[in-house]
């Protein structure tokens, strides 16, 4: 008897548990910028899913890198009613820009929210600059034509990016900067070209300078959220490999700094993605739709 009143007892527990954590409420955040097709975060991917969603990060933008990654992005999509594509040409491989890429992502864009990540990095001494000013130019040219906004990644090339830009209308299509590195001058630059500044994991670094003075002085209504993962793993968490759900510590660190709610943040901050990426705003997690487990569309 006593056993069978323990066993109903947890239970109850239990049940109760399940239902507190489905209705209580939670902060929502957009990774507007994470790799999910790279091997650290592909090779466990449910598992990332999963704790994204128990952080809140219900939606995630998957960028390309080089083209030969654009199919894997496109079936990750089509397989997580989470994961949204965007395609593009890294800088980093702007040596394998060919005729012919720029149709080739035209037809991969029809079901993306964004082309990225494109854009010049200086800081790569083996790709020349000509090279990666050329594929940059091509990838915004069918952004513009298609009328999606960019991902754009820069290094120590700031004006050459902001001359292109401005030559190539993006203006027309908007976009972010992403992991956005410059000075408060320059974010202000790329808001009249109108940009959004994506804020990463940097900002939550002991020596961040730049990152903290962009999210004090810019109006929230320009700034969106990203984690970047693998790459720039945001402290507390710092020596591992970074992944969405650690987006929690970069909106907790915009929060103190901006001395708002992390709840507030979550909403503006999704707010700005949604309107920049026409996302379809979901007021469920990505495990809690009737699609069944991490959101993994039934249907396809
Ligand atoms: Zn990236």
């Amino acid at each position: 008897m006593k056993i069978r009143i323990l066993f109903i007892i947890t239970e109850m527990l239990d049940l109760y548990t399940q239902l507190y954590r489905r209705f209580q409420r939670k902060p929502m955040f957009v990774d507007t910028h994470c790799h999910l097709d790279c091997p650290p975060l592909f090779s466990r991917l449910d598992v990332v899913l999963a704790a994204a969603r128990d952080c809140g990060v219900t939606r995630m933008i998957c960028p390309g890198v080089g083209s030969d990654d654009w199919e894997k992005i496109a079936v990750l999509a089509g397989t997580y009613e989470a994961v949204f594509p965007a395609f593009g040409l890294h800088p980093m491989l702007a040596g394998a820009y060919r005729e012919g890429l720029a149709e080739k992502l035209a037809g991969y864009a029809g079901d993306a929210v964004a082309i990225g990540e494109i854009g010049l990095d200086y800081a790569l001494p083996d790709v020349p600059r000509e090279r990666q000013q050329i594929a940059f130019r091509e990838q915004l040219r069918v952004a513009v034509d298609i009328g999606l906004p960019v991902l754009i990644h820069c290094r120590r090339a700031f004006s050459d990016i902001i001359r292109i830009l401005k030559e190539e209308n993006v203006r027309r299509v908007g976009g972010v900067m992403h992991a956005f590195s410059g000075s408060f001058e320059i974010a202000m630059e790329c808001l009249k070209l109108g940009l959004s500044i994506s804020i990463s994991g940097t900002v939550t670094y002991g020596n961040a300078v730049k990152p903290i003075e962009i999210v004090r002085r810019l109006p929230m209504e320009c700034i969106v959220l990203e984690t970047d993962s693998p790459d720039m793993t945001p402290e507390p968490f710092r020596g591992r490999d970074n992944e969405p759900a650690y987006l929690v510590e970069v909106a907790r660190k915009v929060a103190e700094i901006k001395g708002m709610d992390i709840d507030e943040v979550g909403l503006i901050t999704s707010a700005n993605a949604e309107r920049l990426f026409g996302l379809e705003p979901k007021s469920r997690g990505i495990g809690e739709t009737e699609n069944g487990v991490n959101g993994e569309k039934t249907n396809q």
